[in-house]
């Protein structure tokens, strides 16, 4: 498992709702919080690692030991949300990228545990941030989509060096994870 990169068309993806949990499911949660780890990310959706369906993991901190800030949230639904807050945002996949993205200031969510318990929790601002970010990641939407003119401008350069560089990749022969089907 490899945390795939903008322009993956992974990232694009419309996942599928789980409907059964299983150790696969289990397997899957379990490296994507390590490789969020490894990477000192906040969040990871299940299309950054080239998965369709609706897993999430989170650590509101970001520390590995801090288990009791760690989720893992399949299907999970903004419910509520209210208010509105600006602040910086990357994502990992597209490193060295932060923008100001405008986001709710507080959502309530509704999610599936690994055990099949139904879980809701309202949080504001960084945490409410993660959330909808997350969330996003399980309909295709990326955070340059929710960018307002300013920031999308400053993302030209990036943007485009992404580009380059996944389709040198390809030149070379380079398959980036989840782009051919496994037979
Ligand atoms: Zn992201």
């Amino acid at each position: 498992m490899k945390i795939v990169q903008y322009p993956h068309p992974a990232l694009r993806a419309v996942c599928k709702p789980l409907t059964t949990l299983d150790e696969s499911v289990r397997t899957a949660a379990a490296e994507m919080l390590d490789l969020m780890y490894e990477a000192e990310g906040l969040g990871l959706a299940a299309p950054q690692v080239a998965l369709d369906y609706r897993l999430i993991v989170i650590n509101f901190d970001g520390d590995p030991e801090r288990k009791d800030l760690e989720v893992v949230a399949i299907n999970p639904v903004v419910v509520e949300s209210k208010g509105a807050e600006k602040d910086r945002e990357g994502c990992l996949s597209f490193p060295g990228l932060y923008q100001d993205i405008r986001r709710f200031k507080t959502v309530k969510v509704q999610y599936y545990s690994l055990d099949g318990k139904l879980h809701e929790m309202t949080c504001s601002d960084l945490a409410a941030r993660i959330w909808q970010h997350e969330i996003d990641h399980l309909n295709g939407t990326l955070f340059i989509d929710k960018m307002g003119p300013l920031a999308r401008i400053g993302s030209k350069k990036a943007l485009e060096g992404f580009v380059e560089e996944f389709e040198q990749g390809l030149k070379k022969g380079i398959i980036p994870p989840g782009t051919v089907p496994k037979l």
